[in-house]
């Protein structure tokens, strides 16, 4: 069986043309994207420029902010202004209580990453919510490929509020028989090797086999760790790919579509704003 791969880079740039016409739709001064980081986090300083450099590709302005003393006061102001669609707050952040003030602080429709508890909700209750980027790129990655999920059965490896349980609720509001592991599950592998669909989580390099996935079932590899001097996903590539029927590489899979679903969101969101400022001209003339 010839395994198909599923290539996140592709994917990426057809968002990437799609995002940068709605951009330009917008005008001159579209509202932008506000990243707030710990300044002291050499990831967070990386992953805010990474966000920024690709915000830049798409023509939409962002500015990264380092959060520091009165961080609750800086998250109220960006919420007040205009001019900004969409809050991030770059992970990691080194005092955790830091972290979840800051984001409970976050307008729900600014909250483009979905890291609010109020869009949390709204995703767990099935109703329209922003959404964490890589739980969003996983459903991205499916529909790009045409991947069927309804009536499927899925198994998701993690139950994190950033990756495993938003996709495990993305995937049930499509009609995907879901199935969720953690690190307690009895039979990790009895459980995968049953999955028509598989979509890893978990943090462990390499952790799924060859013994642990069922002929011709789809893989999407969400993990990235450092392993041997290079990035490896939670799926051992070589030994799953000859039994799988398609897969994500890592790198090159689901990396390089999360951001622009940061960026999507962001874009839907400035769109909401770009359209009320409108009506508000309309009614006011
Ligand atoms: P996490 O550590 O918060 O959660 C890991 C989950 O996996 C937990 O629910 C745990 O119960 C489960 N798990 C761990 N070991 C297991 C095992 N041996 N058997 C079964 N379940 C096990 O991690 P996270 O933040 O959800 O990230 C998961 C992976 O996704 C990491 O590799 C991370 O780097 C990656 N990630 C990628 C992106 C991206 O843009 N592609 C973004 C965020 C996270």
């Amino acid at each position: 069986m010839t395994v198909r791969l599923l290539d996140g880079r592709e994917v990426a740039a057809h968002l990437r043309r799609d995002l940068t016409t709605r951009v330009e739709r917008l005008g001159d001064a579209p509202p932008r994207l506000a990243i707030v980081r710990d300044g002291s986090s050499e990831a967070a300083t990386m992953y805010a420029a990474s966000l920024e450099r690709a915000a830049g590709r798409i023509g939409l302005r962002s500015e990264s902010i380092v959060a520091d003393a009165g961080h609750t006061e800086l998250v109220a102001r960006l919420n007040a202004d205009p001019s900004v669609a969409g809050i991030v707050v770059a992970w990691p952040f080194a005092d955790a209580d830091a972290d979840r003030a800051l984001v409970e602080h976050i307008d729900p429709a600014k909250d483009v990453d979905g890291a609010t508890p109020t869009n949390a909700g709204r995703l767990a209750r099935g109703e329209p919510a922003f959404v964490p980027a890589t739980a969003l790129s996983v459903i991205a990655m499916i529909e790009a490929f045409g991947i069927e999920v309804a009536g499927q059965r899925v198994v998701v490896v993690g139950r994190s509020a950033v990756v495993g349980r938003p996709v495990a609720n993305l995937l049930l509001a499509r009609d995907a028989t879901v199935v969720i592991c953690h690190r307690a599950t009895r039979d990790l592998a009895a459980e995968t090797r049953r999955a028509e669909v598989l979509v890893v989580a978990a943090g462990v390099p390499r952790l799924i086999g060859a013994e642990m996935v069922g002929r011709g079932a789809v893989v999407i590899d969400c993990g990235i760790n450092a392993a041997e001097g290079r990035v490896v996903g939670d799926v051992d590539f070589d030994a799953v790919a000859p039994i799988a029927g398609a897969i994500t590489p890592v790198p090159g899979g689901i990396g390089p579509v999360t951001p622009m679903m940061v960026l999507r969101q962001t874009v839907e969101s400035a769109e909401r704003i770009h359209s009320a400022a409108a009506a508000n001209a309309g009614s006011v003339a």
